[in-house]
Formats: C-alpha cells, structure tokens, sequence
C-alpha cells in the first residue's frame, strides 16, 4: 500500500510515491545538456559542503568565501546557502566544463535529485519522520520527454541520493531550531548565529575549535567518537550539530562532562 498523507499538487508541484513512475533522462545527448547549470539558485546544505570542497581539496572557509553565496530566504533568522553562479553573461555554474559537470561525483544534492524534490516533515509524526516527494518540471528541461522509465526509488538509487537523504534529515532538526528565532532580540547578527554558521557549515574551523580549546575536556565525549573526529568530517559536522543543539536550546545527546558525572 502507498504511504499517503496527501494527495494533491502543491505550488505546482506533484507529489509522488516510492514505487510511482517517472518518466525522465538526462545525459549529454538531450538538446538542454547543462543548461540547468546556469543561473539557478542551487541550495547547499553541510554534507554538500563537505563533499565539493574534499573533491577540490581545499578547507572549509575557502570553499564558503569562494564557491557560496548566503541570502535570507524562507527562514527569516537563518541564511540559506547557495552555489555562488559565475559573473558572466549566462551566470555559469564555476563547475561547468563543456563536458559537463566536473564535479559529477560529488555534486549536490539539489542537483543530483532533480527532477525529485524531497520534504521532510518537522514534527506530528510519532513514528519516525514523514518523507514526501515530488516532481518538479522546468520548460526549458528536455528530460521529461525523454522515454526511460523509472520509479522514484531507483532514481534515488542510481543518482546515490540514500547518503544525502540522511545526512539531509540531521540538518533539518538543526534547521528547526534556526527557525524559532533561537537568538533573541539580537537576531541575525548574534555572536550565536556566527559561532553556529561555524559548526554547521565549516567543519575545518570548527575542527580547529575543538581541538585547540577546551572543549574536548568539556563535553561528554567517548575516545572512539574523538578519535574518529580526527579524521572524518562527517563526524564533525554531526558534533557540530549536536553541539548547536546543546547551546541553543539545552537538549540533545551532548552533555557536558561534570553533568554526566554529577547525575544519579
Ligand atoms: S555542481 Fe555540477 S551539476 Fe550542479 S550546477 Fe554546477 S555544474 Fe551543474
Ligand atoms: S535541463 Fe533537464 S535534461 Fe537538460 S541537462 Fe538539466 S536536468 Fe538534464
């Protein structure tokens, strides 16, 4: 049976099943080949982050100066990020080659899940999050009239979207707390804000946090979880988060060393 809540379109979107199909290719044959990677708004999210500057192997903040550009969208306390598009004429991705993506494997999520669009929901659901998909048509996209076939589960198998669906659905509990207006009367401009920013979106500075502070003596974390925050990003963002979590709103899995220690 399908998994349903709703059945309708949303803001001329069709929401859609895991074994629903969409009929849909993309591939350097169709006549819009890349046009897609020019002046589009192409949403980041942390394990973005992660992926393209590791491909480019450049740190954190090099990336976000060079490659981001934020803007106050649809969360009025929180900016959203987005690939900063080339200066010239057609506002090109500065990914773009004539051959296509150069970055293919580690593209983002944004651009690897189109024609999907994927929401999650934040609360009211007891067991487990609710996921809705939909699908998305642009005209100037090509790739709706071409014949394959797919249902919408092995398009997120063959575009490996399973890793960013999961790596998505941390960020969104982080996502929800930004949107309560956590900084108070001192809004965007808040010191909390940046030291957020830091935590979620610039792992290597936020690595440097830790390990050159005291922060490791202070929280509540286990060898194995530190040793691996010596090598994997992942981790860190994922520290990040919880760490955000712990001095935004107090709850969390974090907990600060003499706490644990002073609990019956
Ligand atoms: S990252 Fe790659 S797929 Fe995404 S817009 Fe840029 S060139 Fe296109
Ligand atoms: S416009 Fe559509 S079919 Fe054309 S390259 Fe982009 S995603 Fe593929």
């Amino acid at each position: 049976m399908k998994d349903k809540i709703l059945n309708k379109e949303i803001s001329g979107r069709k929401e859609i099943y895991a074994d629903d199909k969409i009929r849909f290719d993309c591939h350097s044959g169709v006549a819009c080949f890349t046009r897609c990677c020019k002046d589009a708004d192409m949403y980041l999210y942390p394990y973005d982050i992660i992926r393209m500057k590791n491909r480019l192997g450049i740190p954190s903040d090099q990336f976000l100066k060079k490659y981001v550009i934020q803007a106050i969208r649809d969360n009025s306390y929180f900016p959203s990020l987005m690939l900063k598009m080339l200066d010239d004429e057609e506002k090109t991705c500065p990914f773009l080659s004539d051959e296509g993506c150069t970055i293919y494997k580690d593209r983002p999520f944004s651009c690897r899940a189109y024609p999907l669009e994927r929401a999650v929901a934040r609360s009211g659901y007891k067991n487990g999050r609710k996921v809705l998909y939909f699908i998305m048509r642009h005209d100037h996209c090509l790739g709706h009239k071409e014949a394959r076939e797919w249902t919408v589960a092995e398009w997120i198998q063959d575009q490996q979207i399973e890793v960013y669906n999961e790596m998505n659905d941390l960020w969104v509990d982080i996502d929800s707390i930004f949107r309560s207006n956590p900084w108070g009367s001192q809004g965007v401009d808040s010191a909390a804000l940046k030291m957020a920013f830091m935590a979620c979106f610039n792992v290597d500075e936020f690595k440097k946090f830790i390990f050159e502070s005291t922060f490791l003596s202070r929280f509540d974390l286990t060898g194995e979880r530190i040793e691996k925050l010596k090598t994997s990003d992942v981790e860190l963002m994922k520290l990040g988060f919880d760490w955000t979590m712990f001095f935004l709103t107090g709850t969390g899995p974090l907990f600060l060393t003499h706490s644990k220690k002073d609990s019956p």
